[in-house]
């Protein structure tokens, strides 16, 4: 990124997944996984979901090496060869999950994805990782309805836009909104034609704590996975929502990251679910990006909440905690309806 830091593009950099996957080593919580190398996609994976203008950009500006694509999105000379690793991390994810070689994958690869549209990068993404993984593993013959879980601090836009019509892929995205100056993410949007319902959005106030999140895991996420019953759920992992992130206005810490690995896990037990695979969006303070990430994979596997040093006691202010309240009911009556 071309700037230094405080701004916020230059915390998303190689030290993010080197100091979390050390972490995740020293920790030794990677002992029963299998640890694959992301093959790189090609530029035609990409095409799945997005334009060729902006596929041929990222190209072009990659060659000159520098540049703006979009909003905080910049050009460096790596900047092609990295993305097409993170895609190819997500779709391997996929891939070992779908032939069943194993039933949960985590992509700890970057640049994240959630926010580049069809054809505009945005938001620190250039290729939308899950977006692309969801869209191949659709031509997969036993995989006809897919759910993405998103719970990265902001909302997933890009994914939101590339699957608006899609009857065959619902979105869930649990975030920061702003009830001041408004933006997307708004609980109206539910999605298009027959596809409505299939776009949940949960916009969640400023400084909200994990029980907020726990709340819309319960009686949002919950009930419509069970009601779309998925073949696979993709998750958008963004671990930005953290108290201690340098970008995200959240207040949960990494217990709420374990309580989504163990939601995931149930609901694939529960139901007929193949599996899930993760992929890392936001999350850009590098010493609780690992703790958060061990956190999720350890309610993945069916451990109990591992106790960690960022989970200290902090002040909750009840009317955030009431406001959510009331955001959860308007979600619920805007989109049951249409389920
Ligand atoms: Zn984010």
């Amino acid at each position: 990124m071309p700037f230094p830091k405080p701004h916020l593009e230059a915390f998303e950099s190689p030290l993010r997944t080197q100091i979390a996957e050390r972490y995740l080593d020293q920790e030794g919580v990677l002992g029963n996984t299998i640890r694959v190398k992301a093959p790189k996609a090609k530029p035609k994976d990409a095409r799945l979901v997005h334009s060729a203008y902006l596929v041929e950009s990222i190209e072009l500006m990659s060659d000159i090496g520098s540049g703006q694509l979009g909003e905080s999105s910049y050009a460096s000379p790596d900047l092609l060869r990295t993305a097409l690793l993170s895609v190819g991390g997500t779709m391997k994810g996929t891939e070992m999950v779908v032939s069943g070689e194993v039933k949960h994958a985590f992509s700890l690869m970057r640049p994240p994805g959630h926010h580049v549209t069809t054809s505009n990068p945005m938001g620190l993404c250039y290729f939308n990782n899950v977006a692309i993984a969801t869209r191949s593993v659709l031509n997969d013959k036993d995989v006809n309805k897919v759910s993405i879980i998103d719970f990265d601090n902001h909302h997933g836009n890009g994914t939101s836009e590339i699957f608006y019509t899609d009857t065959n892929v619902q979105i869930i995205s649990v975030h920061e909104y702003d009830y001041e100056n408004f933006g997307l993410g708004h609980y109206g949007e539910l999605g298009h034609g027959n596809a409505k319902g299939t776009n949940i959005n949960i916009p969640l106030v400023e400084t909200s704590p994990n029980v907020s999140y726990e709340t819309s895991i319960d009686r949002v996420i919950e009930p419509a996975l069970k009601r779309f019953s998925p073949d696979i759920i993709m998750v958008s992992a963004g671990y930005d929502a953290h108290y201690a992130d340098p970008v995200g206005n959240m207040d949960v810490d990494s217990w709420i990251f374990w309580r989504f690995g163990n939601f995931v896990r149930k609901i694939v037990n529960a139901t007929s679910a193949k599996g899930s695979v993760w992929a890392l969006e936001g999350g850009y303070n590098p010493f609780t990006l690992g703790p958060s990430i061990r956190a999720s994979l350890e309610g993945l596997s069916g451990k109990e909440a591992p106790i960690l040093d960022d989970q200290i006691e902090r002040e909750t202010n009840q009317h955030i905690i009431d406001a959510n309240d009331e955001v959860v009911d308007k979600v619920l009556e805007t989109v049951q309806p249409h389920w």
